[in-house]
């Protein structure tokens, strides 16, 4: 039913931009060209329906990837949903009304994206043929929703779990414990989801692993950061220099975004009393283990 169901990498449908493809009888994905470090693959637009559609994250103001989405949609898409507004999420949201006149629906109107309806935890999207769930899931974003397919137990992920890449969890807007607390909301899903489906990469069947291997790297990682800045003692230690120490296997130039994840560890461990700064707003702070 679902290519990572196949569970060989080397049969399941390839990314190719602008392509639609079918991924269950009511999902079809079309990747959009914007493939990068952060985006990986690139951007995973969902069309879910036939007799009306929802789009999930038009991605880009990319026009050769919107004219795919609305021609894929045959002049059904009445919902243009945002999973959150990061420049490869929701721009194109604008550009997907024009072609189709739909309404655009996201948690709040922020990064310049205007919507037609806000959506908060538990709103639904009744289509003819399926509910939607909007699942607020901060941690990524503070605007993050995911949506539930609740006929399928499938979860449209956006940004808040991905295929084969780390999340960045990008302070202020990001948090680190609500992005942990929003993993666990997952994790106790009732009845259990059965498939993921992420703004970038390939569609994840055994959800429950997946999310268990999210917590555990990011809990592992919270300790090392504790462990390393113990080291320093009372001197303490910027992002910069635990980024050199606890990445050092990583590309530099991948450490102004470690950086960004050990700040956000840090203000949860500080909300937590097990550190302390000068100032935990300031990215340039020095950082004292307890
Ligand atoms: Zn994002």
């Amino acid at each position: 039913m679902t290519d990572a169901a196949v569970g060989d990498e080397a049969v399941l449908p390839a990314l190719v931009p602008d392509v639609p493809v079918a991924l269950t009888k009511l999902v079809r994905r079309i990747l959009c060209g914007n493939p990068s470090k952060m985006t990986g693959p690139g951007t995973n637009t969902y069309l879910i329906g036939i007799d009306e559609v929802a789009v999930i994250d038009p991605g880009p103001d990319d026009a050769d990837h919107l004219d795919a989405i609305a021609a894929a949609g045959s002049g059904q898409i009445r919902w243009i949903l945002c999973t959150h507004t990061h420049p490869d999420h929701s721009p194109g949201a604008a550009g997907l009304k024009a072609r189709t006149g739909a309404e655009v629906l996201a948690f709040a109107d922020t990064d310049g994206l205007v919507c037609d309806r806000h959506l908060v935890d538990g709103d639904t999207v009744e289509g003819t043929e399926f509910t939607l769930r909007a699942v607020h899931t901060p941690g990524h974003a503070s605007n993050h929703l995911c949506f539930l397919l609740e006929r399928d137990r499938l979860l449209f992920t956006g940004d808040h779990v991905m295929d084969a890449s780390t999340v960045v969890i990008s302070p202020p807007d990001g948090d680190m414990a609500q992005y942990l607390a929003s993993i666990e909301r997952l994790q106790a899903w009732t009845p259990r989801l059965k498939v993921l489906a992420p703004a970038h990469g390939h569609l994840i069947d055994d959800p429950a692993a997946k999310l268990a291997e999210y917590h555990a790297h990011r809990l592992a990682r919270e300790a090392q950061v504790l462990t390393v800045l113990a080291g320093h003692g009372a001197a303490g230690a910027g992002t910069a220099a635990l980024v050199e120490e606890i990445y050092a296997e990583v590309a530099e130039e991948l450490h102004p975004v470690a950086r960004k994840s050990v700040w956000a560890h840090l203000r949860k461990l500080a909300h937590e009393g097990s550190v302390t700064a000068s100032d935990v707003e300031d990215p340039e702070a020095t950082w004292v283990a307890r």
